[in-house]
């Protein structure tokens, strides 16, 4: 007899099997479940709705002898919402991908579920995408920093790592250095090319890097930030975590080209 056993998760990814099954993958609490939904995609399916990308879940399991099966599913949150909303979309997406991406890496698989529904209960709710309210970008680069940190990469910019001078007593611009995810001073930096492994930084931009990976994700929507600060953030996290978590994925590519669109905007 199949052993049953129940996950809570939130749906990540869904592919086509068969006539009328999908393969499903969840990431859960015992970290990232690929599962076939039998009969899913008939129109009277007792999982319509249940089993779509964003939806947070309660789901009874049964063990397989290849693939695990989905046998029952409570719906606890569909986050329809951020459906309606193109830039809550290719955020989103980017966080599933970023989950699912690392999720292998995980010393002990599932601890980033609490972030993960807690990030989309957050893009679910309505954004303005102004300075006030939350912003989907500062909210994405505030998860993927949890992310990281969960995985062991946190960014420190509290002692330049070469010199261990004080952030409080450096005057000027710095530079990160992605390796050690941490600061490198001005007089340090003279010595330093610039590459793959190091980038300019403002101080501004390290302070808010350090309150992004260090703040509760309610408390983000008190930052403040220009759109200038916004690019400056993106461009270093991206640098930061494709060289921890090598992210050359397909919805970061989207979301690529979504921020160009609002680079362009905001001229
Ligand atoms: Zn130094």
């Amino acid at each position: 007899m199949a052993a049953a056993y129940r996950i809570e998760g939130v749906v990540c990814a869904r592919y086509k099997l068969g006539e009328s099954d999908r393969i499903l993958h969840i990431y859960s609490d015992r970290g990232m479940v690929r599962a076939v939904a039998k009969g899913s995609r008939k129109p009277k399916s007792r999982f319509t709705g249940r089993l779509e990308p964003f939806c947070h879940v309660n789901a009874l399991m049964a063990t397989g002898k290849s693939l695990h099966i989905v046998s029952q599913v409570e719906l606890l949150d569909a986050h329809d919402k951020l459906k309606h909303d193109l830039n809550s979309i290719a955020v989103g997406s980017a966080m599933l991908s970023l989950v699912e991406r690392v999720s292998e890496h995980e010393a002990d698989p599932g601890q980033m579920l609490p972030l993960l529904v807690a990030a989309l209960r957050r893009l679910d709710s309505p954004a303005t995408g102004s300075k006030k309210g939350h912003d989907p970008l500062v909210l994405l680069s505030a998860f993927e920093l949890k992310v990281a940190a969960v995985l062991g990469h946190r960014p420190s910019f509290g002692h330049c790592v070469s010199c261990g001078e004080a952030q409080t007593s450096v005057k000027g611009s710095i530079r990160f250095d992605l390796e050690q995810a941490g600061m490198i001073c001005g007089s340090c930096a003279k010595g330093v090319p610039m590459g793959n492994t190091v980038v300019d930084l403002s101080q501004a931009s390290a302070r808010v890097i350090t309150n992004l990976t260090e703040k509760p994700l309610a408390q983000l929507d008190r930052l403040s930030l220009t759109d200038a600060q916004v690019r400056e953030v993106r461009s270093a996290l991206q640098m930061f975590l494709s060289f921890h978590l090598e992210l050359n994925i397909k919805s970061y590519r989207f979301l690529a080209r979504y921020l160009n669109f609002a680079g362009k905007r905001q001229q």
